[in-house]
């Protein structure tokens, strides 16, 4: 197992000045490369959605464009960053909560599939009058096959995501109604679980697939939630196996069109997190790193409970007369400079050695780590954003 970059990032990090540090730095190519191959696992007739809320950086939005038919967005936000960034593209538009200024903004996008959360949000589509094609979001009864021992933490179980079965179908004898005609009924939505593997996720493709199916329905939206392992970096969910599997499923359901729509899974490895060691002390026989920045621009280990994989770039440069902070033991846990003892990005982590001065480089830090940090906290400054896209040609957003 290696959390180590690619020579693309590595060679920047060394590069950045100490009050450069931190920064988030994308790694472009290995983004299309992953992209790439996770498309070409796919079935033709399976369509590819972006969840755009993992990391909605317009550089990554631009760079997947050649390899998803469409980006998924869960807020009038999301829908006019997503226009801009990537004119013309194809969107659904999900979300619980939908205000009435959203939902006119969603009219006037014309988004390509909507997707419906509620009775309450439906009544207001049939009312607005507007042509729209939609699925209802169902929040179906999940059970056994495959799926044993996996958190599902947005369905098959009391929650605020989509509808119950028998909403599902009131919804549908809404749709049947002479007022609802402007409304094109194109299928099932569900988005249940998240961290599932291939076989787990060809489980809830089939439950899904089977009731999109049996509503005599010919689209199935079975969200994201592909699994992404942060004990172990080189590890990819098996797109091949996933891929080879909803071929199995379609041709079940030849008339069916599915439509997946990951967001961790497709941009977690792109992205980096550098910083440096500031200090380092030995705390009632624990070692303890203290690095500039934290989880208030990396927030994903503390959120999720686990400790970010990281390589350390050691450095020769120490200015100081005096003796240079350095590791006892072979652990260290890695903090951030919040006065919280939550504030840890990696705790007791192997880095024999690891010196005040040292880089360290947090790995899988491209979905759902800047953007749900909570970046005010204690005002430090805000990391540098570099989007690296070629050895020689580096474009830098700098600090936003
Ligand atoms: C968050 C979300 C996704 C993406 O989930 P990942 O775990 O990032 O793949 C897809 N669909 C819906 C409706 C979501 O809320």
């Amino acid at each position: 197992m290696t959390a180590s970059p690619g020579a693309l990032v590595a060679r920047h990090v060394d590069t950045l000045p100490p009050d450069a540090l931190p920064a988030y730095l994308y790694d472009l190519p290995a983004l299309r490369a992953h992209a790439a191959a996770v498309r070409a696992a796919l079935p033709d007739r399976v369509e590819l959605y972006y969840a755009a809320k993992a990391n909605p950086e317009p550089a990554l939005l631009t760079a997947l464009r050649p390899f998803v038919d469409g980006y998924e967005v869960a807020s009038g936000g999301e829908l006019a960053h997503v226009a801009a960034a990537v004119p013309g593209a194809r969107t659904a538009f999900g979300g619980p909560g939908k205000t009435p200024a959203e939902i006119t903004a969603g009219l006037a996008a014309g988004v390509h599939r909507w997707h419906v959360e509620s009775l309450h949000e439906l009544r207001q589509l049939i009312a607005l009058g507007v042509p729209v094609d939609v699925l209802l979001r169902a929040n179906l009864p999940v059970d056994g096959g495959g799926l044993d021992g996996v958190a599902l933490a947005m369905g098959g179980r009391p929650s605020p995501f989509g509808m119950d079965p028998d909403d599902v179908h009131r919804g549908l004898r809404l749709l049947a109604g002479r007022d609802a005609r402007h409304l094109r009924l194109r299928g099932i939505h569900a988005h249940l679980a998240s961290g599932l593997d291939a076989d787990g996720q060809l489980a809830l493709a089939g439950a899904i697939a089977g009731h999109a199916v049996a509503l005599g329905l010919g689209e199935a939206n079975i969200g994201g939630g592909m699994a992404v392992d942060y004990a172990d970096p080189d590890a990819r969910f098996d797109w091949a196996a996933f891929g080879t599997g909803l071929e199995k499923l379609l041709d079940r359901h030849p008339g069916l069109r599915l439509r997946i729509e990951p967001g961790r899974s497709l941009t977690a490895y792109c992205g980096w997190y550098a910083t440096e060691v500031l200090d380092l002390k030995r705390s009632h026989g624990e070692d303890f790193a203290v690095v500039r920045g934290g989880t208030h621009h990396l927030r994903t280990p503390a959120t999720r409970g686990h400790a970010q994989p990281f390589a350390v770039r050691p450095s020769a440069h120490w200015p100081h007369p005096w003796e240079r902070p350095a590791a006892a033991g072979p652990e260290v846990t890695l903090a951030g400079q919040l006065c919280t003892p939550k504030d840890v990005l990696a705790g007791r982590a192997a880095a024999p050695g690891l010196r005040a001065g040292d880089r360290v480089v947090f790995a899988m830090a491209g979905a759902y780590a800047w953007n749900i940090s909570h970046h005010d906290f204690l005002m430090h400054p805000r990391p540098g954003f570099h989007v690296l896209d070629a050895p020689d040609g580096a474009p830098d957003r700098g600090r936003p």
